[in-house]
């Protein structure tokens, strides 16, 4: 079994953790910097490779924390394991973690 963590995600334009997500994943993947004002969307491709007994963190991400959607299944459990590789939660596709339409606050 493969224990995982929430995603975190470093603001692209000052590296503060403090990131939010938004909106809701039936609209859009839009992020905000608490730190700078930052808006930026991350995305996902797929880098190869499955795992299978993937863990969910616990507890689970709340409605505010980052969060991106799996290229592979579109699910938005995307989790990080132990060794720092991005993982869906759900289709247990390898990901990589893109950030897109950064807007500078
Ligand atoms: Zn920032
Ligand atoms: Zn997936």
């Amino acid at each position: 079994m493969i224990q995982t963590r929430k995603l975190a995600i470093a603001c692209p334009q000052c590296a503060s953790p403090d990131v939010f997500y938004s909106c809701t994943p039936n609209c859009c993947y839009n992020h905000v910097c608490a730190n700078c004002g930052t808006t930026f969307e991350p995305a996902t491709t797929i880098s190869g490779g499955t795992l299978t007994g993937v863990i969910p963190p616990d507890p689970l991400p709340d409605a505010t924390d980052p969060t991106a959607e799996c290229a592979r299944c579109a699910s938005n459990a995307v989790y990080v394991t132990e060794d720092g590789r991005l993982v869906c939660g759900h289709c247990g596709a390898l990901l990589s973690l893109e950030i897109t339409e950064i807007a500078p606050g």
